[in-house]
């Protein structure tokens, strides 16, 4: 059986975020499932676009996700060519002289201006899907352009049918009537997108090529150029958009989305549990479950499981699964996890007890969606805080509830050994007292010891503010 090799090929024109990396996934998920290769190609061609960082930032991000490439420039294998567009420039060269000298390509001396003309003059015929008029396919004055700047175009075959069997859409497909010749290398000896990919994936022995739906339109394009060189063309598969709550295609405009995988990383998301939530983009399993391991999606991949409709981008759930997989976590890799995600500013923790902070950190283990939302609750440990307005409206919301805290005041203030247990044990005493129980009891206790109407477990909360810090905040509100 053939090796199976699938690629990666990002522009670096921008960082990688929700989509890119569900291409990079998927590409990774396919090779690894039948034991091939993932590859990530470069693709920078398109010099003025390219982004300072941006490879970096794919780099990086994707080995924090552990998409792993078998190759890249990093790691180049030899015999399969450059892995950055920008190295092969005189190879593409070679191949489009080739096609020159074969007649299947042209040179093109029409001007910026010349061809917006006649653009333009195709659109005042009420033609919409304009196309290069072969101008200079057929120009007699050839001898007279010799030392005039010149793109190569590409001779679209004339009326055929292109046909892709696509792993996402099924049968596709295109009719070049559809297609003009298009450039293949610019006057400036760069090769264009459409011409250079076809020379990699050759190179590179790429058998599969899984991208987004949006250049299923380069596809026949791509085809045409595999046949002028006589060359297997790769099996292609165009999954459908990731768009937002608003159905559109997800970007980083869309509201309540975070796009890069930079910022999951800043506001404290597990690799694992993103990882796990892309691989459900656009895929799924046959099994209904949600969370499963890298090495369980690489065995269960499919490639006849991808789905045929746009997947919506859903932040509750990607939240959801991060909480899942933070509370796997054993309490020590929870701690290690969490701390640095403590806003330093807001929160001295230096120089405090750090088996009490840890046991802080502890009481929300099993609450936090993403490891930066620990800030929203440690105020009540570290600062001097106001009650809220809302947790106000509670409390007067509440009746009869002086006497109670009262008795819990004197109790407290008594109490020597300001622990868990015997904080649980007055609790129960002044529940008996008072004949109060369920929210008539807790909930006047918790506000006016922890200053909220809702938290952890109450009194492992109360012990940890402390005996000084809780009676200030009951005389306080008394
Ligand atoms: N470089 C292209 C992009 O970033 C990918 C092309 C492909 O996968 O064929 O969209």
């Amino acid at each position: 059986m053939k090796n199976i090799r699938l690629r990666y090929a990002p522009s670096p024109t921008g960082y990688l975020h929700i989509g890119n990396t569900r291409t990079a996934l998927m590409n990774y998920l396919f090779a690894k499932h039948y034991d091939g290769d993932f590859i990530v190609r470069i693709e920078d061609t398109d010099i003025e676009r390219n982004v300072e960082g941006a490879i970096e930032s794919q780099f990086s991000n994707m080995e924090w996700l552990g998409i792993i490439p078998d190759e890249s420039f990093l790691k180049p294998k030899d015999g399969y060519g450059e892995y950055m567009q920008s190295k092969k420039f005189d190879r593409y060269k070679e191949f489009a002289n080739d096609l020159l000298e074969r007649g299947l390509a042209y040179k093109c001396f029409c001007t910026p201006e010349e061809l917006e003309k006649d653009r333009e003059a195709q659109i005042a015929r009420g033609i919409v899907a304009t196309q290069y008029s072969r101008k200079c396919l057929n120009r007699t004055d050839i001898a007279e352009m010799e030392g005039k700047p010149f793109n190569i175009r590409f001779k679209v075959p004339d009326n055929k049918d292109y046909t892709v069997n696509d792993i996402v859409r099924g049968e596709v497909t295109f009719n070049s009537k559809e297609i003009g010749d298009f450039v293949i290398l610019k006057s400036n000896g760069i090769a264009t997108y459409n011409f250079a990919v076809v020379i990699d994936d050759y190179d590179m022995k790429i058998t599969h090529v899984v991208r987004g739906e949006e250049h299923i339109s380069n596809t026949p394009r791509q085809c045409m150029i595999f046949e002028a060189f006589g060359w297997e063309e790769p099996t292609f598969g165009h999954m459908t958009l990731i768009v937002d709550e608003t159905k559109k295609k997800l970007s980083k405009r869309s509201g309540n989305a975070v796009f890069f995988i930079s910022q999951y990383r800043e506001q404290g998301y597990l690799p694992e549990a993103i990882f796990n939530y892309i691989a459900l983009l656009g895929w799924s399993p046959k099994e209904e479950k949600e969370i499963f391991t890298k090495e369980e999606f690489v065995k269960i991949f499919d490639e006849t499981r991808f789905s045929k409709s746009p997947s919506t981008f859903d932040m509750v759930k990607m939240k959801w699964i991060n909480s899942q997989y933070m509370k796997k976590l054993t309490e020590e890799q929870y701690l290690e996890f969490v701390k640095p995600f403590i806003d330093k500013e807001r929160f001295s923790i230096d120089n405090k007890d750090q088996e009490w902070l840890d046991q802080v950190l502890l009481l929300f283990k099993k609450e936090l969606e993403f490891a930066q939302q620990i800030n929203d609750h440690l105020d009540i440990f570290f600062n001097e805080i106001e009650i809220s307005e809302a947790t106000k409206k509670v409390l007067s919301e509440l009746n009869d509830y002086q006497e109670l805290i009262g008795g819990l005041k004197s109790k407290f203030e008594s109490l020597s050994n300001f622990e868990e247990q015997p904080i649980k044990d007055v609790i129960k005493e002044l529940g008996v007292e008072f004949s109060k129980k369920g929210k008539d009891l807790f909930m006047p206790i918790r506000i006016f010891s922890t200053f909220s109407e809702h938290g952890p477990e109450l009194a492992k909360t109360i012990a940890l503010i402390g005996k000084e810090k809780v009676l200030r905040n009951i005389n306080s509100l008394i």
